[in-house]
Formats: C-alpha cells, sequence, structure tokens
C-alpha cells in the first residue's frame, strides 16, 4: 500500500477510520426473527506508518473457539510501533457462534457462500458484506479455523499455492505442517485467491473444544507473519522458528472394519508404510483387526471416536519426502510452544482500550 493510499481515511460501510487510531463497528447484518439487529463486530487498529492491511478472521464455522480467543488476545497487545492497519473480526459467524454450531441457522456453510450477494440469503448477505467491504481493501488475510468435533487437527497453515508471496507468509507463521490446499468453491479463501492477494487458513485443535496450545501457535504465528511484512519490529526472541514441512496431498487412512478404535499413534507422528497405527476391537469377540500406514507420512489429524463405523477416517496424513527432518521440526516446535507458555507472549495486564464505534446509532 503506499503511502498516499495509506493516509487516506479507511471507509468501512461508510465509517471513516483514520491514521493512528484503533476503534471498533459493529456493522449490521440482519435481523433475527426476535427483531434484534445480528451485528458483526470489526476492530481496526491503523498504524502511524504506511504498510500492509492485515484481515484476521475467526469463527467463519461458529463452533471453532480457538480463533476467537487468538483474536481476544491480540486485542491486548497494544501495538505502539504497527506500519499498516490491523482489521480483527472475532466471530464472523455470529448466529452459528451463539447455536454452537459450525453452520448458519439455514444449516449452509458460510465458508461456501462467498462472494456472497446483498439480495441473497442471511449468510449470503454476511458474506457480501465481508468481501465487498472488508476483505476487497485488504492486502494479507489469516483465517483461524480448528478441526470439526472429536477430530482434532495438528496445527497446520493451509495455502493456495501461486499467488505471489503467499509460502513465505506461510514459512513465516512458523507451525511444523504447512499443507498445499487449493480453495473450495464458495470459500473465503477463494476471494483472496481471486484478488490475487496471499491469504493463509490456520487449523489446529478442534470444534467446542479450547486448546492453549494451539491458540499459543497461531498467536505467535500471527506476530511471526506481521514481522515478515513489516507490520511490526523484529521481535528479540532468540528462540528458533521451526522451518514448516510442506505437504503437497493429504488423504485419511480409514477403518478397515467397525468395532472399537484402539488407537497407537498421536497427532504429529511420522508414519512409515505398513506401520501399525492402531486396532479395532470387536466388541463382541477377541478379536482385533490392525490399521495399518499405507503411506509414509505425517499424522495431522485423527478422529477421537471410540466407536467406529466401516470406512471412518481414522488418521489424516500428509504425505512427506522428508520425514528424517519432519520429527526434528515437531519438536522444535514442540519445544517453543513451551518456550511461549512459560514466557507469556503478552502481559494481559495492559489491555488496550478501543473506541466503541456503534454503527447503528450514528
Ligand atoms: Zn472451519
Amino acid at each position: 500500500m503506499t503511502a498516499e493510499e495509506f493516509a487516506r481515511p479507511l471507509l468501512i460501510c461508510g465509517k471513516s477510520f483514520p491514521v493512528d487510531k484503533q476503534r471498533t463497528v459493529h456493522l449490521p447484518v440482519g435481523h433475527l426473527i426476535t427483531h434484534k439487529m445480528v451485528e458483526l463486530t470489526v476492530h481496526v487498529r491503523r498504524g502511524n506508518k504506511p504498510g500492509p492491511r492485515l484481515l484476521v478472521t475467526a469463527a467463519i464455522h461458529g463452533d471453532e473457539i480457538n480463533g476467537v480467543e487468538v483474536i481476544r488476545r491480540l486485542l491486548m497487545n497494544k501495538m505502539p510501533e504497527l506500519a499498516g492497519d490491523l482489521i480483527l473480526i472475532p466471530i464472523v459467524n455470529l448466529p452459528a457462534f451463539l447455536a454452537r454450531s459450525r453452520y448458519l441457522p439455514d444449516r449452509r456453510d458460510l465458508n461456501r457462500l462467498f462472494p456472497g450477494s446483498a439480495t441473497g440469503s442471511f449468510g449470503a448477505r454476511l458474506a457480501k458484506l465481508i468481501t465487498k467491504d472488508i476483505a476487497q481493501s485488504c492486502t494479507h488475510g489469516i483465517d483461524l479455523h480448528t478441526g470439526a468435533v472429536n477430530r482434532p487437527n495438528l496445527p497446520q497453515i493451509r495455502f493456495c499455492p501461486g499467488v505471489p508471496g503467499i509460502e513465505e507468509m506461510a514459512i513465516a507463521f512458523g507451525v511444523p505442517v504447512m499443507i498445499h490446499s487449493e480453495s473450495p468453491p464458495g470459500s473465503f479463501r477463494e476471494i483472496f485467491s481471486a484478488l490475487g492477494k496471499p491469504q493463509l487458513m490456520f487449523e489446529g485443535g478442534e470444534a467446542e473444544i479450547m486448546e492453549p496450545a494451539s491458540v499459543s501457535l497461531a498467536l505467535q504465528g500471527i506476530i511471526s507473519v506481521m514481522e515478515h511484512l513489516q507490520m511490526l519490529p523484529p521481535s528479540n526472541s532468540t528462540t528458533p522458528r521451526s522451518k514448516p514441512v510442506l505437504c503437497r496431498k493429504t488423504s485419511w487412512e480409514r477403518a478397515p472394519r467397525g468395532g472399537l478404535l484402539l488407537p497407537v499413534m498421536q497427532l504429529g507422528e511420522i508414519v512409515k508404510r505398513g506401520m501399525l497405527l492402531g486396532e479395532v476391537g470387536d466388541p463382541f469377540s477377541k478379536k482385533r483387526t490392525p490399521i495399518r500406514a499405507t503411506r509414509e507420512g505425517v499424522i495431522i489429524g485423527r478422529t477421537r471416536n471410540a466407536v467406529i463405523d466401516e470406512g471412518d477416517g481414522i488418521f489424516h496424513i500428509g504425505d512427506i519426502n522428508e520425514s528424517s527432518s519432519m520429527q526434528n521440526n515437531i519438536d522444535a516446535a514442540e519445544a517453543e510452544l513451551d518456550h511461549s507458555l512459560n514466557h507469556q507472549v503478552f502481559d494481559d495486564s495492559k489491555d488496550v482500550s478501543m473506541e466503541d464505534y456503534s454503527y447503528s446509532s450514528n
């Protein structure tokens, strides 16, 4: 973003956000049956010098909680030397969040409704608002997700290859695994890809659960990306960042039969072809059936269900060619995580006061 572009007030739905100010705006989306307005809460923090405009979003899927906490913690950091703009949306899909559901009340997936429509369904209108009034003016994005219920994911970055600068941004995020993943039609990522702007998708932990390790890694990852984009000065941390391993393909190892799942392997472990991943116990006999790896890779996701059917996905494997260095990277990431948990990233006592900017009252 040029100095001239940066110096202009940022406009979101007709509201003006001047340079070197931070404000919170509540954008009207549509009415509930109860006549209450559903609002999209957006925190806008403008720096005092030119730089990128980074959008960080969470809870597009309403039951994915870790990202909401990540953004809450980002809000606690004053960032006095911020260059560019940081736009934070802690809960994109508020109706789904309130219902503790992945989906919108009409059972649609908001992350398949982009770019949306101003005259479409509630979800389509929400998607349109975010696309037109916020995402289009941003230069970079990070969208925070988790695995589904009972399907935890190893902290990982997914990105669409080919967008300029995206791979460097993914490496800067610094989680052990990054995955080439095309944007599904109608996804938020597809908007950024179509605009030729880099957006990372972070996955870590599982739905409905607050997982401190994933929250901490995501928080550190966003700060690292902001340093990489020169939105923040380099940190003084002497802890080396682990270089992620790239997976170009992922696939599920599936249950050979139904029964009781007795897993042997855990998230982040390296598997070789033929290695025992777990067993399926027959609830009516002493019989056990082994589940063996059909390929080499790293376990990036798994089921936590105790009772499984034949064909259920048990372990999600990311294909890798560099397994010898992979375990070192995961070990380094774990050491880094221990460090971050023992040395709080931010001082929670210094809360940031955001000027509240109620859209509907103006
Ligand atoms: Zn999600």
